[in-house]
């Protein structure tokens, strides 16, 4: 987009305060994620979950001067106001003016399974065809697409944007806002459907997008669809495809086979060769081909394209390098949106210097020198240390780039230079195209190499934490406990990864736990729940608020607070004891206890208590006396204090099972990685934590033999073995050898024999088939699962979590 205030303003009937000529090309929606403040405006976009109002300051505090608002806030100077009545019918009245006048064909996807893949896959083929623009992510709502169709600019000649619906009558919204030429409708699931009455509903709602469209290409295996499409729309062009043999477009001979997938087009047949022959994987080829044949592309061409594309999961990849640096790795596709979405990433580190290794951007028709502009301009935004461009077309714009360059004209030679091996402690982003393999400098960069690695994955933690949200009211506050070391997932990485996400609270266990998240930059409250005496002066330099549980911490802490000089007050949390018997205060003190607070120097945070048994179905009496016991004391030490402290008691199962009892905040723990120990609650849970290593080696070990130390596994057979580089110091527990545990391979469960070693185990691998030295070995989270394994050692998934040792590598990963 390209309009001045002023022409918003009469756009979207709205009110300017401020310079009304300013240009304004690019909407920043968070203000996180702001890579460039030239040109751009922010919105404050309130929802009823949320104000994005609340981050207002920080976008100023980027660089931000033109803010398009509900209210104005004056204390904000020389800001150029745009103030609207409702911030997401702005967004939609401007993105259907901008969409009905711009010039592009567009694709409108829409369906239950699929949109995102296809929208990708399309992208993929037809961005050197056309210049295209498609939605980011699977940004698809009433306020994702908007924001995406807000991306057309005047050279695009074709757009693909994504468009879904969670409710009743969302659809008539979005179709008034864009209307597709080329109608794609994807396979309908069962995804939503809860909030429509049956399939039907859901059918007529979705196609509802279709209206003024001129094609329908849509999923013929589903014979309601079928019907729909062909009595609602029976004057249109109507195409449809499936694994069905009824269909237009369809998959002529046997999918199971190891040969080229023939797919039948109407009369013609394009033969080509299928890597992935799951159901939905061709169902969203026959799709793919189906568009691309409506766009007249040749069948030659069609083959090419789809042989090409990549798998749409784009991974960036965080790991400890050497030297105490950080190195993102996204060797994986290199065009201008996916080298944004990387600085954006790069954004979310807080280390002051980063280097970049950036390749030739391979197979764009544009211009080079405007294409290395703009990539130079978005690179020069981030003021990089240290830039090493590889390949001979990057290169010869060396002089567009402000950071000190080194050039390369391949991905050898830069390993060969030993330049970029002496970076110390800076964060370097890897991106380039497949063909230069940047990945052997993720090899070279990275610290430790172990094949055993604990791999946690943030979206899963965020997924977790937002489905914990969802059953709480808005207004709750969250604080997440990150006590031993994150429950042994990392505790800066997990804490910075929470920050970003506007946690409220953090809980550590110890205070020097709380010292290193503030040495790391984490600036989000901490709360000490065992603030130990000789460590109250580091709580205090450290901005911690301790966990005050008996008379005796809170004199010997106000002690401290008065000799450190603090002059403000000081915030502590007071723990209630309600039924656990282990820290709190308790009934018959809290008259002494609002008497000792009167005069101190102290600020109540907050008043919280701990339940013991929220996950025992069994002792749902006795919780709910707990429940009821905090609300009476609290209530009376609340009107006793004079104020208003935030009350907290939910843990994680206490958010699933007594949520009526969230008072202002809940602590969550295990939830967020993905546990819980009710069954419903499990599914609509994503698991983020795996251990894996992989099989040093098979032996094929003679009938009557013995396999490891006081020879407690006897062979009765010619049996496999085979040996994994984990053992009881990785913190695989000793009493699961013997054939109590298994491990996963190839998808099957094998039997852990013999004694497990101190760095090794032997594992009988006879009835897992294709077995090699080299794969993968799931301790868990898969087959078995976390909880699974707890239970080999019986134990809870908590103490197999904190267990695993230092010495195994966590890797983060991030979609
Ligand atoms: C660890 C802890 C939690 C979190 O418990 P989960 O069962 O993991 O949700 C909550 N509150 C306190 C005081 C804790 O120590």
């Amino acid at each position: 987009m390209n309009y001045t205030v002023q022409q918003i303003a009469e756009i979207t009937k709205a009110t300017i305060i401020g310079n009304k000529d300013l240009i304004i090309k690019n909407i920043a929606f968070d203000s996180r994620i702001i890579y460039s403040t030239k040109n751009t405006a922010f919105i404050a976009i309130n929802t009823q979950k949320n104000s994005g109002e609340k981050f207002i300051e920080s976008a100023v505090d980027r660089g931000i001067t033109t803010i398009i608002s509900e209210h104005q806030y004056p204390q904000f100077e020389n800001i150029t106001w745009i103030i609207v009545e409702n911030s997401v019918k702005f967004l939609q009245k401007l993105a259907k003016y901008h969409f009905e006048n711009s010039n592009i064909q567009s694709i409108g996807i829409t369906g239950s399974n699929g949109k995102t893949i296809l929208k990708e896959w399309l992208y993929q083929c037809l961005w050197n065809e056309f210049p295209t623009v498609k939605s980011p992510k699977s940004f698809n709502s009433q306020i994702g697409l908007p924001l995406s169709l807000l991306q057309i600019n005047s050279t695009n000649q074709l757009g693909i944007f994504e468009v879904g619906i969670s409710v009743p009558n969302e659809m008539n919204i979005l179709e008034n806002i864009f209307h597709p030429q080329i109608g794609l409708l994807t396979h309908i699931g069962s995804a939503h459907a809860a909030n429509f009455q049956s399939e039907e509903h859901l059918i007529d709602e979705k196609i509802i997008l279709f209206k003024n469209s001129d094609v329908i290409i849509y999923n013929g295996d589903n014979i309601l669809v079928d019907s729909k499409v062909k009595e609602i729309y029976s004057s249109k062009k109507l195409i449809s495809y499936g694994l069905k043999n009824a269909n237009h477009v369809f998959i002529e001979n046997n999918i199971s086979k190891d040969e080229n997938i023939i797919v039948k087009y109407f009369d013609e047949e394009i033969k080509f060769p299928a890597h992935q022959r799951d159901e939905a994987t061709l169902t969203n080829a026959l799709a793919l081909i189906t568009v691309l044949k409506e766009l007249n592309i040749s069948n030659e061409k069609i083959v090419d394209k789809i042989n090409a594309l990549k798998a749409v999961e784009m991974r960036l990849e965080a790991i400890e390098g050497i030297k105490s640096n950080i190195v993102i790795n996204d060797s994986f596709n290199l065009d201008l949106d996916s080298l944004k979405t990387a600085m954006q990433f790069l954004n979310e580190y807080k280390k002051s210097k980063k280097s970049l290794v950036l390749t030739d951007i391979i197979g764009v028709n544009s211009n080079s020198k405007e294409l290395y502009e703009e990539v130079s301009e978005l690179v020069n935004e981030q003021n990089f240390d240290h830039l090493f461009l590889i390949g001979e077309e990057i290169t010869q714009f060396k002089d567009l780039f402000k950071a000190k360059t080194f050039t390369f004209v391949s991905t050898q030679e830069l390993i060969d230079n030993k330049s970029l091996t002496e970076i110390e402690n800076q964060i370097i982003l890897l991106k380039g195209a497949r063909k230069f393999e940047i990945e052997k400098l993720k090899d070279l960069l990275e610290l430790r190499k172990h094949d055993t690695v604990l791999e946690v994955n943030l979206n899963a933690i965020l997924h977790n934490i937002n489905y914990h949200k969802s059953l709480l009211k808005p207004t709750t506050k969250m604080m997440a406990m990150v006590k031993a070391n994150a429950y042994g997932l990392g505790s800066y990485e997990i804490s910075e990864f929470l920050q970003h996400h506007h946690i409220d609270y953090l809980g550590v266990a110890y205070a020097d736990e709380g010292v290193e998240l503030r040495k790391k930059g984490i600036t989000t409250p901490i709360v000490v729940m065992n603030p130990e005496q000789h460590s109250y002066d580091a709580i205090i330099q450290y901005n911690l608020e301790p966990e005050i549980y008996s008379f005796r911490v809170l004199e010997l802490f106000y002690e401290s607070v008065q000799k450190s000089g603090y002059d403000k007050e000081y915030a502590i949390h007071i723990k209630l004891e309600t039924g656990m018997h282990r820290l709190g205060f308790k009934e018959y003190e809290l008259n002494q206890l609002s008497q000792s607070l009167e005069y101190k120097n102290l600020k109540v945070q907050s008043i919280f208590s701990h339940l013991s048994s929220s996950d025992v179905p069994d002792e749902r009496e006795f919780t709910l006396k707990q429940l009821e016991t905090f609300g009476k004391n609290s209530d009376h030490l609340i009107k006793n204090l004079g104020y208003q402290p935030l009350r907290h008691i939910l843990n994680s199962s206490g958010i699933t099972n007594y949520t009526d009892h969230q008072h202002d905040m809940v602590r969550i723990g295990i939830g967020m990685l993905g546990e819980s120990s009710n069954a419903e609650i499990q599914k609509q849970l994503k698991s983020s934590v795996s251990f894996k290593t992989v099989i040093s080696q098979i032996s094929i070990v003679e009938n009557g033999e013995s396999v490891g130390y006081s020879r407690k596994y006897k062979t009765d057979h010619l049996t496999k073995i085979a040996t994994v580089p984990v053992g009881y110091a990785d913190g695989i527990p000793r009493l699961i050898g013997n054939q109590i545990g298994n491990v996963g391979i190839n998808k099957c469960f094998a039997p852990i024999v013999g004694n497990i070693c101190m760095d090794m185990m032997m594992i009988k691998v006879d009835d897992i088939p294709n077995v090699k030295e080299g794969d993968t070995v799931t301790i868990f989270n898969a087959k078995p699962s976390l909880k699974e394994f707890a239970g080999y050692c019986k134990t809870i998934t908590y103490e197999v979590l904190t267990s695993i040792s230092p010495r195994v590598k966590r890797i983060y990963i991030k979609d």
